[in-house]
């Protein structure tokens, strides 16, 4: 599969480049997800991007759908975000001292965020969740936790049991280096099935510490929640005595102002967030009930700390970032589901006029299109998807100017900027790419 790059892309300068990495960079990337290894090819190296299209080395220009995993609600090199930063940075870029901005930050995220009342920053997602689950399990005084198959969040040890996108891609869902120790306080349940949670609490009794969960699954392509399935988590937390933690890494800002906990109604007990939070600079949060948080050192026993947490470059571009979906929060969201709306109702006529069979998902600015017979619920309807199709697709999608995630267990994302006439080229692009897909 490696030689599927298009004749009609001149990628020579991204070909050599990732060989020169490769020399000191282990496999020529800084995270997993960026190299090109379920579809096949050569990762792009990227030279410029600004608001929804991305430029490689090379000078091909494409429609991006990534946004950086996420982050780029508003558009790569946002005015606003790049002007807050270059301000701050000229009066130092870190000073391991609180600064007035944190408390800004801090107060917007409790603004929108119905379940956070106290919010701790730190530099990424995965710290995020390693924070809160020790904080539940300070807390509670457990030490198991129940995580879904197929969910991600970050690579800390006791999650990398079971989890999703790049574990999956890479086939090795339980890593080398997790110890047995991680493993056994880990307990993993099916996405949607809330009858084998339920069976694992009443196996483990008065052991769990919290319910880990991505309220709206993004790591093994899109799968939102069942009717119920959140509210259910929320229940059988509260009669077994364990904390509610929803991560929303991925869904916080992005599928309404106050995450998939306020679409859904669901209020948990703590909140993990990241991407969006940072506006594209390192940036993770966790938060929630007063009465948890207050565990958290220097006002309680669970320690967390870092050098760099808080960071004034990082919390001004996160400032800026949230004050625009503060301001925008009565429209900015129709606006984000009109155009999945209209992006996922043009893919499946695409789609349909070809006989091919898909499955579609999509809640707010994020979806998924699966190659697949059959209805996407839960890891192992993700697993039976066609993942050669979608290289196939993504491969061409690329030609035709479109970049897509790597990998058929991601979802897209896109932004505040993508309009009708991204919308018009990326389906026509889907058109001519679909053509080529088998
Ligand atoms: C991306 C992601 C993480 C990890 O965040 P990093 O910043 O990459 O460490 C955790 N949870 C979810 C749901 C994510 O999507």
């Amino acid at each position: 599969m490696d030689d599927v790059a298009s004749p009609a892309l001149d990628i020579r300068t991204s070909e050599a480049l990732y060989a020169k990495a490769r020399h000191t960079i282990p496999g020529g990337v800084n995270s997993p997800a960026r190299a090109f290894k379920s579809v096949g090819g050569t990762p792009l190296f990227i030279q410029d991007a600004q608001g929804t299209t991305l430029t490689d080395v090379d000078g091909n220009t494409y429609i991006d759908y990534v946004g950086s995993w996420g982050p780029m609600l508003f558009g790569h090199a946002d005015p606003d975000t790049v002007a807050a930063v270059q301000d701050a940075a000229t009066r130092s870029t870190s000073y391991g001292a609180p600064t007035s901005i944190e408390i800004d930050v801090a107060e917007l995220v409790v603004d929108l965020v119905p379940s956070i009342d106290k919010v701790r920053m730190v530099n990424s997602g995965t710290e995020a969740t390693m924070s809160a689950a020790r904080v539940a399990r300070g807390y509670t005084g457990r030490d198991k936790i129940i995580k879904f198959a197929g969910n991600y969040h970050g690579h800390g040890d006791f999650f990398l049991i079971g989890a999703g996108s790049g574990p999956l891609t890479h086939g090795t869902p339980d890593s080398p280096g997790v110890t047995e120790g991680n493993a056994k306080d880990t307990l993993l349940a099916r996405y949607n099935d809330l009858d084998h949670v339920e069976q694992l609490l009443e196996a483990h009794a008065g052991e769990v510490a919290c319910i880990i969960v991505e309220p709206i699954a993004g790591n093994m392509g899109c799968i939102p929640p069942e009717p119920g399935f959140l509210e259910g988590l929320r229940r059988l937390c509260d009669h077994h005595d364990a904390l509610l933690i929803f991560d929303e890494v991925m869904t916080g800002f992005r599928v309404a102002p106050g995450g998939a906990q306020e679409r859904y109604g669901v209020i948990p007990d703590l909140t993990t967030l990241g991407k969006i939070i940072g506006g594209g600079l390192p940036v993770g949060a966790y938060g929630g009930k007063q009465a948890v948080m207050d565990h958290v050192s220097p006002e309680g026993p669970v320690y967390q700390a870092g050098t760099l947490s808080g960071n004034p470059l990082a919390m001004h571009a996160g400032y800026t970032v949230l004050q625009k979906i503060h301001d925008r929060r009565d429209t900015l969201y129709d606006q984000l589901e009109d155009y999945a709306e209209a992006l996922a109702r043009g893919t499946r006529h695409n789609l349909d006029a070809l006989g091919l069979s898909y499955y579609t998902t999509q809640v707010g600015a994020m979806g998924c299109l699966f190659f697949t017979e059959r209805t996407v619920t839960d890891l192992d309807d993700a697993k039976a998807c066609d993942t050669e199709r979608y290289a196939d697709y993504f491969h061409a999608m690329l030609e035709e100017g479109v970049y897509l995630a790597p990998s058929q267990f991601e979802a897209y994302f896109f932004g505040a900027l993508h309009d009708e006439d991204t919308l018009d080229a990326t389906l026509k692009a889907q058109r001519r790419a679909l053509k080529r897909v088998h």
